[in-house]
C-alpha cells in the first residue's frame, strides 16, 4: 500500500523561495571582489538569481547544460548558482588552484557551455578560453566600470548582461532527480573525476548538514563560509544556510588571517567553516595581534585531519567550539561530524581533544562501514582499521562519463579511499589514505597519526610522513617536516617528542628538514609530489634501492 501523501520535488531553488519568504531580509554580506564590502538579503539575491535565469534561458542555454563558474563566495557566486539551477541547468564549480591546462581538461570533459568568472582569474580564462570548444559565453562576475580589457569574443559584464532582464520568470519544473551541480575531485591520482549532483541529493545533503549533531545552524547563526563554493560546494553552506535563513558573510578573494579576522569580527561571526590552513593563518595572526574571538561560537574544520594542538588553542583561548569534520567531494561532502554525544557529555581538556582527534560520526543519511581487502567487515572496536565504505542519498553512485567504477560495488556501497577505524560509540578515525599508508613489515602505519603528533611540537609548522622502499620492511617512514620561523628542531628534538606517542615500530626512519612542502589544488599535502621528490632518498643505514 502507498502512501498518501505529496509529492513534493526536493528542488534547490524551493531553498531559495524559502529563503525570500520566510527570511527575506536576513543579510549576505561580501568582501566583492573588487574590494569594498557589499551588502544584499535572501530577498533581494532571489530576484537576482531569477534573472540570471531568464537571462541564460534568453541566451539559449537550458536543461541539462553545464554553465561552468570561476570564481570566489560572494552574493553573485550565489545568484549564478541558483538562476542556473532554476532553469534545469547544471552549475560546475572549477577549482582556479588548479593549472590552467587542467581547468581547460575538465571544461572539456564537461562540456561547459557557458562561464561566470571573477576579475581575478580572468588571466586563466584568457589562456584557456579558446581551447574550450564548447564555450559559447564568458560573463565576468563584475559591472562595466571594472570590466578588463579582452581579445576574447562573447565576454559580457554581469551587472550588464543582468540589465534587462526583470525577473519575469518562473523556475524550471523539474524532476528531483535532474542534474543540478558538478564538481572535479583534484586528481591527486590519475584524470580528475567528475561528480554530478541533483537537485534532490542537494537538498537532502542541506538538511542532513543542519542537523544539531552535525553542523547545528539556524537562523540566529552569521556563517562564514570560508571553504570556497569551488571546493566541494562550500561544504555544502550555500544550500544549508539559506535553508535555515542564516545571515551569510561571503569572504571573497581575502582567506589571509587578517581579513578573515575583520569579517568575523564585524559581522559578529557565530559560525564557521574551512581547512586547517586558513586555521592556522588565523590563529596566527590572532597571536601576534592579542585579539580575540568574542563573537564566535563555533567552527568546523575538515578537508584534512584536524592538529589536535589547533582544537585545543580554539577551544581552550578563544572558547570557540570545534567540530572536526570527513567527507569528500563524492559526498557532496559530509559523512561524519564530531559533535559530542551524551556518553562524551562533560568531558573537558585532554579526554575531550582524544574524542575530538577523531572525525566523529556519521549523521542521518551517511552509512558507514569498514571492510578487509575482500570486502569482509570489519569491527567498531576503535582498533582494527580497514578501507572506510558509505552509502547514502548524497553520495555520489558513479563519476560523470564512467570513470572510477571499481569505487562503487553493486550494493551501492562507495569505497572512499580513506582507511580509518570506528570505535563502538560510531566515532570514524581516519587514520589513512589507502594510497598513502605505509605498509611495513605487512603492518600499516598511519601517516596522518604521525603527522599530527609532530605538528603537536612547538618548533614544528607542518609535517608530512611518507612511504620509504626499504629492503627488508618494503617501506618505513619519513618524516619531511617544516620548521616554523626562526626555529630549528633536530632529528633526534622530533624522535625524542614522538618516542612513547606511538608503536616503536611507527617511529620514522628519518627526518628530513625542507622549507616547504606541496600541496593540492584543495590545501591537502600533495603526498605524490613528494614521494617523486624523495624516490631517491636513502634511509640511514640502507644503501639506496
Ligand atoms: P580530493 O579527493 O579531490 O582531494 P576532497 O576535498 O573531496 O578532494 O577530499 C576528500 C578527502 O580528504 C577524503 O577522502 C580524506 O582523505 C580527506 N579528508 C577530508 N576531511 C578529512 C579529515 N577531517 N581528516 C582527514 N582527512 C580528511
Amino acid at each position: 500500500m502507498l502512501g498518501l501523501m505529496q509529492q513534493w520535488p526536493l528542488l534547490c531553488h524551493k531553498i531559495l523561495d524559502y529563503a525570500a519568504i520566510q527570511h527575506g531580509s536576513r543579510e549576505v554580506v561580501t568582501r566583492s571582489v573588487e574590494g569594498p564590502i557589499t551588502r544584499t538579503t535572501y530577498a533581494e539575491i532571489r530576484v537576482r538569481s531569477l534573472k540570471v535565469a531568464q537571462k541564460l534561458a534568453r541566451d539559449g542555454f537550458g536543461e541539462g547544460d553545464r554553465i561552468a563558474t570561476l570564481a570566489w563566495n560572494t552574493a553573485r557566486h550565489i545568484e549564478a548558482w541558483y538562476g542556473t539551477m532554476g532553469i534545469g541547468a547544471v552549475y560546475h564549480t572549477l577549482n582556479p588552484r588548479l593549472f590552467p591546462d587542467q581547468i581547460a581538461w575538465i571544461m572539456n570533459h564537461a562540456e561547459d557551455k557557458a562561464l561566470f568568472v571573477d576579475l581575478t582569474f580572468m588571466p586563466i580564462v584568457e589562456k584557456i578560453a579558446t581551447q574550450v570548444s564548447s564555450l559559447q559565453k564568458i560573463i565576468v562576475l563584475t559591472d562595466s566600470a571594472h570590466m578588463p580589457d579582452t581579445k576574447l569574443d562573447n565576454v559580457v559584464a554581469y551587472e550588464d548582461w543582468l540589465a534587462d532582464a526583470d525577473s519575469d520568470f518562473a523556475w524550471k519544473e523539474l524532476d528531483e532527480n535532474a542534474a543540478c551541480g558538478m564538481c572535479y575531485t583534484s586528481g591527486t591520482t590519475g584524470d580528475p573525476k567528475g561528480v554530478l549532483y541533483s537537485h534532490r541529493s542537494n537538498v537532502l545533503h542541506a538538511l542532513i548538514a543542519v542537523q544539531p549533531d552535525a553542523m547545528g545552524i539556524s537562523s540566529r547563526d552569521t556563517i562564514l563560509p570560508v571553504v570556497p563554493m569551488f571546493h566541494a560546494n562550500a561544504w555544502g553552506l550555500a544550500h544549508s544556510a539559506p535553508m535555515i535563513g542564516a545571515k551569510l558573510v561571503m569572504p571573497g578573494a581575502r582567506m589571509d588571517g587578517e581579513a578573515i579576522y575583520e569579517l568575523l569580527d564585524t559581522e559578529k561571526v557565530s559560525f564557521t567553516a574551512a581547512v586547517p590552513t586558513v586555521w592556522l593563518m588565523l590563529l596566527q595572526h590572532l597571536e601576534e595581534t592579542g585579539k580575540k574571538l568574542p563573537h564566535l561560537n563555533k567552527v568546523v574544520i575538515g578537508g584534512s585531519a584536524c592538529p589536535r594542538a589547533m582544537t585545543e588553542k580554539f577551544q581552550r583561548i578563544y572558547d570557540v567550539e570545534v567540530i572536526h569534520a570527513w567527507g569528500m567531494t563524492e559526498m557532496s561532502p559530509l559523512g561524519s561530524l564530531g559533535s559530542m554525544k551524551p556518553e562524551y557529555a562533560g568531558l573537558e581538556g585532554d579526554a575531550k581533544l582524544d574524542i575530538q582527534e577523531k572525525q566523529g560520526f556519521a549523521p542521518f543519511g551517511v552509512e558507514m562501514k569498514i571492510t578487509d581487502d575482500e570486502n569482509n567487515d570489519l569491527p567498531w572496536d576503535g582498533e582494527t582499521f580497514g578501507r572506510l565504505k558509505v552509502r547514502g542519498p548524497a553520495i555520489a553512485s558513479a563519476y560523470y562519463g564512467g570513470a572510477g567504477a571499481e569505487q562503487f560495488d553493486s550494493d551501492n556501497w562507495f569505497d572512499t579511499g580513506d582507511v580509518a577505524h570506528i570505535d563502538p560509540n560510531g566515532y570514524m578515525e581516519i587514520t589513512d589514505r589507502a594510497k598513502d599508508v605505509i605498509k611495513s613489515g605487512g603492518e600499516w602505519i598511519s601517516t596522518i597519526t604521525l603527522e599530527n603528533l609532530a605538528v603537536g611540537h612547538p618548533d614544528v609548522a607542518e609535517a608530512a610522513a611518507i612511504g620509504i622502499a626499504h629492503p627488508k620492511w618494503d617501506e618505513r617512514p619519513l618524516l619531511v617536516v617544516v620548521a616554523k620561523a626562526g626555529k630549528s628542531p633536530s632529528k633526534d628534538d622530533l624522535l625524542d617528542y614522538l618516542a612513547g606517542k606511538v608503536a616503536k615500530w611507527w617511529l620514522p626512519d628519518d627526518v628530513v628538514f625542507v622549507d616547504e612542502i606541496p600541496h593540492t589544488a584543495t590545501g591537502k599535502i600533495q603526498k605524490t609530489t613528494l614521494r617523486d621528490q624523495f624516490r631517491d632518498y636513502s634511509l640511514p643505514g640502507v644503501e639506496a634501492l
